[in-house]
């Protein structure tokens, strides 16, 4: 490692972590802890159940519940909430879902500057990061700011197990592109290596018994523990192409967010390997292939993942345009980003083939 070599700076999020199975039933002692009595519960309309659950688990300590987290965060949505909040005088926000559920958390939070308790049931990591992305008349915006990093995460791996089979996968990979991301990131630092490396490894050793029993709560923590570290990635370091190229085809062409993520992983990696192939030296290794690229291509395939573009609805003609737009106000990246080359990886990603390498 070079580390030493180099100047760095670090820095990390003042979070607080409750991690176990069943530990969701420790929520009001959190609220507590936070000086709250009044909590406004955050499901999305599929997990309503969950909005009723807690409710039980935080005894008197609720104001009332909203189960209309949607997808993107639109905006209409959050000022919704936001006014349902005050309007119950709610003083704290506890999110029960994945991104979405976890993003409308964060819209009030940015509103009301009310702390957050949240509850992940999703693998892609918003929980551990000071990022939220809202959409209005079809424009998504990102910004990030310490208002809407939650206070406390709670993860608890059974809540974990009714993720389905093939969501299991995709936001798995999701949340390892975080990781991969970050072994090249500008901003990196010794801290936020080791956790990516060791994001990366849980994912690898525990996806396959989650695959083989999607209850076993053993397996589904172990890949908790892998998002956790992934998503505290995310919060501690920039993103550069992939993720450009997951949100140009989320935004631009109305791809669904962990899929394409699945689907853009491998490719993305092996366009940047050629550029810094001893940052990615761990993620080859762990995925036991010269090429990191190519290690995770077969990892995607063995797991079950969606492998092509094509199979998410988009058209062969609309290839062009991504390629335009994902050259258009690059995020820093480690390899100049090409428009040729981009053309190129999109047609291998389109079309399921191996990275190009
Ligand atoms: P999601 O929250 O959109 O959930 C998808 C569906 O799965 C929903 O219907 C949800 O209710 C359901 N679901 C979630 N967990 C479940 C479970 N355990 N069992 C059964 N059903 C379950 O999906 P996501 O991939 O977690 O989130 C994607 C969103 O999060 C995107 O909008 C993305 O931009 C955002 N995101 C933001 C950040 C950030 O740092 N701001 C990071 C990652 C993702």
């Amino acid at each position: 490692m070079s580390f030493f070599r180099e100047q760095f700076t670090a820095r990390s999020a003042a979070v607080r972590v409750r991690f176990g199975p069943g530990m969701r039933r420790s929520v009001a002692e959190e609220i507590e802890a936070l000086g709250a009595k009044r909590a406004l519960i955050l499901t999305t309309p599929q997990q309503a159940d969950l909005a009723d659950e807690f409710s039980g688990y935080c005894g008197g300590l609720v104001a009332g519940t909203y189960k209309g987290a949607k997808m993107h965060t639109p905006v209409d949505v959050s000022e919704e909430a936001t006014q349902q909040a005050r309007d119950l005088g709610a003083d704290l926000v506890l999110a029960v879902g994945g991104g979405s559920t976890i993003g409308l958390g964060k819209a009030i939070a940015l509103r009301t500057d009310l702390p957050q308790i949240v509850v992940p049931t999703t693998y892609a990591g918003s929980e551990a990061t000071p990022v939220i992305g809202q959409t209005e008349n079809g424009v998504k915006t990102t910004q990030s700011t310490p208002k809407v990093q939650p206070e406390v995460i709670i993860y608890d791996a059974e809540l974990v197990t009714t993720l389905p089979v093939e969501m299991t996968v995709t936001s798995a990979l999701n949340a390892m592109a975080h990781a991969a991301e970050g072994l090249y990131a500008q901003d990196r630092s010794p801290i936020s290596t080791l956790m990516a490396i060791e994001g990366l490894r849980a994912f690898r050793d525990a996806l396959p018994g989650v695959l083989d029993n999607p209850a076993d709560t053993a397996a589904r923590g172990e890949t908790l523990y892998g998002a956790w570290l992934c998503g505290t990635v995310l919060g501690q370091v920039g993103m550069a192409l992939h993720h450009k190229l997951c949100h140009t085809l989320g935004g631009s062409f109305d791809l669904p967010h962990a899929q394409t993520h699945a689907i853009m992983l491998p490719h993305s990696i092996a366009y940047n390997a050629q550029a810094v192939p001893d940052q990615l030296a761990p993620l080859a290794d762990l995925f036991d292939d010269s090429h990191a690229g190519r290690g995770l291509h077969r990892f995607a395939k063995k797991v079950g993942s969606p492998m092509a573009l094509k199979d998410l609805g988009l058209s062969e003609a609309d290839l062009d345009r991504a390629a335009d737009l994902a050259v258009t106000k690059p995020y820093w990246n480690p390899r100049p980003v090409e428009r040729d080359a981009i053309r190129k990886l999109l047609q291998a990603a389109w079309a399921g083939e191996e990275p190009v390498v």
